[in-house]
């Protein structure tokens, strides 16, 4: 019997729950926040001014909710910092359409896999998340330019500033995979857990039923 493989999960918001995967959680932005108090009085290798001008750089481009041409943008953006920072390593892409096939609105999440230094097939995978849609809004009380700058375009930067690293002369010994999130907020302005975490709750979906990839499963 093939060995089940962990994914060990660090996340900017609730995670979708398998009940076949063992999860360690942390907050992005608690990382984001410590790494930068750490390296407040010399630079240290997470650079947050570079982190910070990201996080500009996706809120001017302006509410981002799923489907919209904004976040189209914003994805485009993630993914040529990407291959600037890891020309070597293939942006993974999965599209699909929620609730329904046929429905109009298409989610893409996006996420790179590093490959650790001492990793195995069978090995954990380290996986740090956050999404990169802004909260959805509505005429009326809540018709306003929603940017998201913290929930969670810094915890996207972020994952961005940690790649430049994590694929240079601070790789881990396990697999990492940076992942970036679709469709993660409430689609209602009050939240609602059923619909929400949408990309998430795909891509974990995914991964457990994919035996190719995991012919073991995952734990
Ligand atoms: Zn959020």
């Amino acid at each position: 019997m093939r060995a089940q493989r962990r994914l060990l999960r660090s996340m900017a918001s609730p995670a979708a729950s398998c009940p076949h995967r063992r999860v360690a959680s942390r907050c992005a932005s608690l990382l984001v926040l410590a790494a930068t108090v750490a390296c407040s009085d010399d630079r240290g290798p997470f650079d947050g001014e570079r982190a910070r001008a990201l996080t500009q750089r996706i809120v001017e481009i302006g509410p981002r909710p799923p489907g919209s041409a904004n976040l189209r943008k914003v994805a485009d953006l993630i993914a040529s910092e990407l291959k600037a920072i890891a020309p070597a390593l293939e942006l993974q892409r999965q599209t699909f359409r929620w609730p329904e096939p046929t429905s109009p609105v298409e989610y893409q999440n996006l996420w790179i896999e590093i490959p650790g230094r001492a990793a195995t097939p069978t090995g954990p995978i380290v996986v740090l998340a956050a999404h990169y849609d802004s909260k959805i809004t509505h005429e009326g009380k809540q018709d306003f330019a929603f940017v998201g700058a913290l929930d969670a375009a810094a915890s996207c930067a972020a994952l961005v500033e940690l790649a430049r690293h994590l694929t240079g002369d601070r790789r881990l010994d396990h697999d990492v995979w940076l992942v970036f999130f679709d469709g993660e907020e409430s689609i209602d302005w009050d939240w609602n857990d059923a619909r929400a975490l949408v990309g998430s709750r795909h891509f974990a979906k995914t991964m457990a039923a994919d035996t190719a990839r995991f012919p073991g499963g995952l734990a």
